[in-house]
């Protein structure tokens, strides 16, 4: 059996200015003394919004602490006349290893398409960056197809074109469940990430579905994490609005099956 490194994400959407941002990690490094994440058991990654990347970037390296930075989003385009956009080169030269795309609130907000996920995939890998691939069903899509007919589709779109070799992380975060504090149950999530690892599988191969993370979000906390790590298709969690909550996203990374 192939053994995954679980993986708790923190995105912390439109939150924080630069300053609050390098604060919040500073408190949380220092919540975490001692954490699992020092011997490399657990990853620990946070998603600043885009100007405050730098800040971030330059205390982790500086304090030599232990979290993957990430970006919330990128550009389809490498460079050139896209006003407001922010490439995937850029974020790789500032040290961003991850960056999170089709986000149900991109989705929602900004109009994106499997299409323009399935590009900024494309995008993240020609910079060597992890793309960390959202998918969720709405809960008018939950009474209508299920809970895992638009996810799985929302997959097969999101990696056509990725090489087997890749590395990726896939997010299952039911659109119903994401800041509503109604979290899916664990047998759900499980039995849609078990679906999602057979959708790797079939299109990028059994080893590729071996060593994939498959996270959860959706209201996950530091009271429900353990009940989702224990589920076996379940490799980590994406966290919201608790990943700002020093003491809680500390516990939720802390957490013990
Ligand atoms: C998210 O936005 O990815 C998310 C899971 O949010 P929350 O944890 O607040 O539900």
């Amino acid at each position: 059996v192939t053994k995954r490194t679980p993986l708790i994400a923190g995105n912390w959407k439109m939150n924080l200015d630069h300053l609050q941002a390098v604060a919040l990690v500073q408190k949380l490094h220092w919540a975490l003394k001692d954490a699992k994440h020092e011997d490399g058991s657990v990853e620990v990654a946070v998603f600043p919004p885009f100007t405050d990347l730098r800040s971030v970037q330059t205390l982790l390296d500086a304090d030599k602490i232990a979290f993957t930075l990430g970006a919330q989003d990128l550009s389809t385009h490498d460079e050139g006349a896209y006003t407001g956009e922010i490439s995937g080169a850029f974020l790789k030269k500032l040290a961003v290893s991850q960056v999170i795309i089709g986000h149900s609130e991109r989705r929602e907000y900004h109009a994106e398409t499997d299409e323009v996920v399935a590009a900024k995939v494309q995008a993240a890998l020609r910079h060597e960056l992890v793309p960390v691939i959202c998918v969720g069903e709405t809960s008018e899509d939950l009474e209508k197809h299920g809970a895992s007919a638009v996810p799985v589709a929302q997959l097969e779109k999101a990696i056509a074109g990725v090489p087997a070799d890749a590395e990726i992380v896939v997010a299952y975060e039911p659109v119903w469940a994401i800041g509503s504090g109604q979290a899916a149950t664990p047998q759900q999530a499980q039995e849609v990430c078990a679906k999602l690892r057979e959708v790797l599988a079939d299109r990028l191969g059994a080893d590729t579905a071996a060593r994939t993370r498959v996270l959860y979000g959706g209201s996950v906390k530091a009271a429900n994490i353990a009940s989702f790590m224990r589920e076996p298709d379940v490799d980590g969690a994406l966290v919201g609005g608790a990943s700002i909550k020093v003491d809680e996203f500390a516990s939720i990374i802390r957490f013990e099956k």
